[in-house]
């Protein structure tokens, strides 16, 4: 592999990836209909991301974290079709907990390893699947007795009877906000199995419930995700699976709570429990669930058009670049 400007230097005619050469390259533009962040964008927001936290880093004295900051997703291997985005391979990764980057390669993991386990727990155990937000008002010094604080509510949430009654199982992860205060701000989200209908009474029960239980929140959303609707699962998963750090999170951070992060080693974000746990276990999947997961390798073709894909090599830094390219290049034939 070599960089891109190299690699298209070196085209022969006939060679695929001489469709970069013309059309990504060029500066012609499509008018389409944007999301509200582009990839680009989204690539800009988790470098500024990892810039504050490399510069976190380096101010207080861990300079061997920050310098595994700046090599983490610095040269990258691009595997695409000339108009889609395969996959994006680091040369390096600094697995660091805030890290957006490294939070993504886990969540593609989570995902690959849970939309087919919920999807055929669901059948198997004839449940619906939904989402369930719990937050708690109170807010905590120590990012670890914050996400303490609210598990072990949670536990106790999953031990109480109303709960019991209609619901079995599931996969939960812990997301965090720091206040203007500098206090830490936690709440759950969790895929749960519902075995049958509540009632607007069982509704209102279940949030006594929690409320009675952490003293001072109400706050409980419940919402059912439709397995038949394409797509409902995995965005159900990924719902819970929220891990990425965005810069707007990090700006009441201080050297403090950074250091908190770094000191904190075995605090689990994630889980799943009760008959789901069991389940995923053992859980091995159809190998055509697996599909949507799959790593493409260069030569195979684009999930999106066929094309043949290529790898390109890419500086992190361009890369925001390179994926405005990539979207303004018109679909091949
Ligand atoms: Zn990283
Ligand atoms: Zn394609």
């Amino acid at each position: 592999m070599q960089t891109l400007s190299k690699t298209l230097q070196n085209l022969t005619p006939g060679d695929p990836r001489a469709y970069v050469h013309t059309r990504v390259l060029s500066e012609q533009r499509e008018i389409t209909k944007t999301p509200r962040y582009s990839p680009s964008e989204r690539v800009k927001f988790k470098q500024n991301s990892k810039r504050i936290l490399a510069d976190l880093a380096t101010a207080s004295g861990s300079l061997e974290l920050a310098d595994k900051l700046s090599r983490c997703h610095a040269n990258l291997a691009v595997i695409t079709c000339g108009k889609h985005i395969a996959r994006v391979i680091p040369d390096s990764t600094c697995g660091f907990r805030l890290c957006p980057d490294c939070a993504r390669r886990r969540a593609g993991k989570f995902m690959r390893k849970y939309v087919p386990a919920v999807l055929a727990f669901s059948v198997a155990s004839n449940t619906q699947p939904c989402l369930l937000t719990l937050t708690q008002k109170k807010r905590s010094e120590s990012f670890q007795s914050a996400v303490k604080s609210i598990t072990e509510s949670f536990k106790a949430l999953r031990r109480s009877k109303i709960y019991k009654t209609y619901f079995k199982g599931g996969l939960f992860s812990v997301e965090f906000t720091v206040d203007t205060a500098g206090l830490y701000h936690v709440h759950i989200h969790a895929l749960i199995f519902r075995t049958r209908q509540l009632t607007r009474d069982d509704l209102q029960n279940l949030k006594d419930r929690w409320f009675a239980i952490t003293g001072d929140s109400h706050v409980i959303n419940l919402k059912w995700i439709d397995p038949r609707q394409p797509g409902g699962i995995t965005a159900g998963v990924k719902e819970v699976i929220k891990y990425a750090v965005k810069p707007a999170d990090l700006v009441n951070f201080t050297q403090d709570h950074f250091q908190d992060f770094v000191d904190m080693k075995r605090q689990r974000m994630f889980g799943t429990f009760g008959e789901f746990q069991k389940f995923a276990q053992t859980f091995e999947p159809e190998p055509e669930t697996l599909l949507p997961f799959t790593q493409h390798r260069v030569g195979e073709p684009c999930d999106l058009c066929g094309n043949p894909l290529f790898d390109v090599r890419v500086k992190g830094k361009d890369l925001p670049d390179f994926l405005e390219r990539i979207n303004a290049t018109p679909a091949r034939e």
